[in-house]
């Protein structure tokens, strides 16, 4: 039996003529960590302003943590939290001014509020003083203050849209611990982000495109199904054999040929010919068969629209 927190059915979005969010059904485990993929424009902030009750939906139904979006969005509201690397914290506060205002914003109860700051900013190990200005702490800390300053009043689902973008690779992967301590202390974590390491960490995963869920599914999953066959790497032996290939369409062997980086990736669709041509493949390429990551599953996706 399931246990969803956010249940998605047939949501449309549209701005005018325009439309955002087409269609989408999805629903969301409490505690799991839920990643939202697209390319920039597909639709993944529209859909999480509806479900932090930003947004009302052109059509549809959604309910979060029990509460139903058509029903009015302030009981969302205080059930969600949402945090954005784009908006985080006013950079001519302090830390402590930063968090007092967002209490004073979501009426919290004074000793509540100095409990859970107190709770919060050990578990992001917060180690400067609350009086430090904003601006003087690092993008990773920054992160990690405005990820304490959404969870301030305890909600049961926190909306990260991409979290970690700009910030160094250290700061992303404590931020990710971070992610997967309150996902075990069952708090549901719905994540956007362009970075594959990151999507690889999540339960599942949603890709969207075009306002479209265009695949639903485990990590292990999207792969299995993106690629039911072996996937072979082909690492040119020299620079000529990358710029000879990269133009060439091997359809009649490959169901995709694919420049990855300075190699290539590919699967086989004709195994007979590739039988009897691999060998003149071999002197140019080092051939091996790989383990697809989320990255060549999104490529392939995205290039072919596959649902
Ligand atoms: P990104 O990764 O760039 O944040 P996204 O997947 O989050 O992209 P959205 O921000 O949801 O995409 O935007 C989806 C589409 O809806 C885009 O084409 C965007 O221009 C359009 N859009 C978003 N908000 C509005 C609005 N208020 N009015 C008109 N169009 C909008």
């Amino acid at each position: 039996m399931t246990d969803a927190v956010v249940a998605v059915e047939n949501l449309t979005v549209k701005f005018g003529d325009f439309t955002a969010v087409d269609n989408i059904t999805f629903t969301v485990d409490r505690g799991e960590i839920f990643g939202f993929l697209g390319a920039n424009g597909a639709g993944k902030t529209t859909t999480i302003r509806v479900l932090c009750g930003l947004l009302l939906p052109t059509d549809g139904s959604v309910h979060v943590a029990g509460v139903d979006s058509n029903e009015g969005t302030r009981a969302i509201k205080s059930r969600v939290g949402y945090m954005s690397q784009k908006f985080t914290l006013y950079n001519d506060l302090t830390v402590e001014e930063n968090l007092d205002f967002i209490a004073a914003l979501r009426k919290l109860d004074k000793t509540d509020y100095a409990r859970r700051r107190k709770e919060l900013f050990d578990f992001i190990s917060f180690d400067r003083s609350l009086k430090t200005m904003v601006r003087d702490l690092s993008g990773g800390t920054k992160q990690k203050v405005s990820l304490a300053a959404a969870l301030l009043h305890a909600p049961e689902i926190i909306f990260l849209d991409e979290p970690t973008a700009g910030v160094s690779p250290e700061a992303r992967s404590s931020f990710w611990a971070l992610i997967h301590r309150l996902s075990e202390d069952g708090k549901t974590v719905f994540v956007t982000t362009h970075y594959m390491d990151e999507a690889e960490q999540c339960k599942r995963i949603a890709l969207m495109r075009e306002g479209r869920i265009i695949a639903l599914d485990t990590p292990a999953g999207l792969k299995a199904s993106t690629f039911p066959m072996p996937v072979l790497e082909f690492e040119p032996k020299d620079a000529m054999s990358f710029r000879e290939f990269s133009n060439i369409k091997q359809r009649d062997i490959f169901l995709f040929f694919e420049p990855y980086g300075i190699r290539f990736h590919a699967c086989v669709s004709n195994e007979e010919t590739w039988k009897a041509l691999r060998h003149t493949y071999e002197e140019k390429f080092t051939i091996r068969e790989i383990t697809p990551t989320l990255e060549d599953v999104f490529i392939r996706r995205e290039e072919t629209g596959q649902v």
